[in-house]
């Protein structure tokens, strides 16, 4: 039996991965489950699961989580400390799949416990790439990328060696507004930013995908995780979302991987590695879908990306910066606040305040460095917006 914890587990990728372990209960011992504010998810699935541990978020909502565990002889624990703690639990296969940089700390305890940790938390290698697999490295733990672009690249790259690989294309749906003519955007609303054309996933996530932070995220994911140079590194527009990576060797070969977009195809290739069993997503009849299209992405349209080459050329505590001033003017899009084109203005804007501090662009990267740095980027973030409101 796998010993086995899942950090988000009431989210899309979460209830995706208790899905599938869900099919092979012998297989599996779980040890513990993470939430947030849906304590009636999380107590259900640690009951059907009979998990060890359920924790939420949120240390309000302990007393909830108690009752619905009553009887049980399941734990209850709350807040971010609690969640490292769970994480430092041992446990052979942990799944980060908490959003945004909060996902960090419990994802660096699992790997200090040598643990298999599967990402789909991609905050975690944008705010503390280096940290991490430093982290990773100093305890014999193993990092697998559970974002589909990564997966495709991971297995495109299976028996090769990356001093042959010459680049690595991500491609992008488009999200929601690919087919908007540029000057609507400004006018576009939380509602339409919400619904993802191909994917079903979380409703951050899905907003990251309409305004390309989702693909700007990935290409820092990227450099990070394969180590390849910035340069190295394309998006494709990809609107049929088939082809999630392909991977270009210097002989000229283009390894794609292809699939449906179905995030249990990533999870569960991180769970069954190195083995490949079966799994309930559909198979591709391409016969049937005939034609994949591709495109360019247009920067003007997606500055996103543009200030990801900016936080790759920069390196260091600049992705933690991208990362939570993107995460605050989601809360503030989310919120109404601010309109759709304001989020990438917000994050520029910060990113500009961060060029000005030698100390934090000199400053080690360290938990303490990148949560005291994410905290500030915050706080930056909604001075910006106070002064753009003004
Ligand atoms: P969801 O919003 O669906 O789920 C997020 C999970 O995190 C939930 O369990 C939520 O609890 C919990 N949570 C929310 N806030 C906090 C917090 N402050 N501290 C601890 N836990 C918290 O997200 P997704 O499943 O869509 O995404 C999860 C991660 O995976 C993200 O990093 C995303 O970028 C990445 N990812 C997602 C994909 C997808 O298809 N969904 C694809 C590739 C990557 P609750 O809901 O109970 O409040
Ligand atoms: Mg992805």
């Amino acid at each position: 039996m796998r010993r086995i914890s899942i950090f988000g587990a009431t989210g899309s990728i979460g209830q995706s991965t208790i899905d599938l372990i869900a099919r092979r209960p012998e297989a599996f011992d779980v040890v513990a489950l993470s939430g947030g504010a849906n304590i009636a998810q999380l107590a259900h699935d640690a009951r059907r699961l009979n998990a060890d541990i359920a924790i939420t978020a949120y240390e309000n909502r302990l007393d909830m989580l108690r009752e619905a565990l009553d009887g049980t002889g399941i734990e209850a624990a709350a807040g971010a400390k609690a969640l490292t703690e769970a994480a430092a639990r041992p446990a052979d296969w942990v799944m980060s799949a908490i959003v945004g940089a909060a996902g960090l700390a419990p994802g660096l305890e699992a790997l200090k416990q040598g643990a298999t940790l599967g990402l789909a938390n991609k905050e975690t290698l944008v705010c503390a790439g280096s940290l991490v697999l430093r982290t990773a490295e100093a305890h014999n733990a193993r990092l697998l990328p559970v974002d589909s672009e990564h997966s495709a690249v991971f297995q495109a790259l299976v028996g090769e060696d990356m001093s042959a690989v010459e680049r690595i294309i991500i491609t992008a749906s488009g999200g929601a507004f690919r087919d908007w003519p540029l000057k609507d955007l400004q006018s576009a609303t939380l509602e339409q930013a919400s619904s993802h054309p191909n994917w079903n996933m979380g409703q951050r996530i899905t907003i990251d995908s309409a305004s390309m932070f989702n693909k700007a995220l990935e290409v820092i994911e990227t450099r990070e995780y394969f180590r390849v140079e910035p340069d190295q590194i394309e998006v494709l527009i990809h609107p049929e979302s088939m082809i999630h990576a392909l991977v270009g060797f210097r002989d000229g070969a283009l390894m794609a991987h292809l699939g449906a977009p179905d995030m249990r195809h990533a999870i569960g290739y991180a769970l069954n590695w190195p083995e490949r069993t079966d799994l309930p997503v559909e198979r591709l009849d391409l016969a049937k879908i005939g034609q994949l299209n591709f495109r360019a992405p247009d920067l003007a349209r997606y500055p996103a990306l543009r200030l990801a080459r900016d936080v790759m050329d920069r390196g260091g505590l600049s992705g933690a910066v991208f990362n939570a001033a993107k995460e605050r003017a989601l809360d503030a899009f989310i919120a109404k606040r601010i309109g759709f084109l304001a989020m990438a203005d917000v994050v520029e804007a910060v990113l500009d305040r961060f060029e000005t501090r030698s100390d934090l662009i000199d400053a080690e990267m360290t938990l303490d460095n990148v949560e005291k740095t994410d905290h500030l980027a915050r706080v930056w973030a909604d001075e910006v917006m106070t002064q753009q409101a003004g």
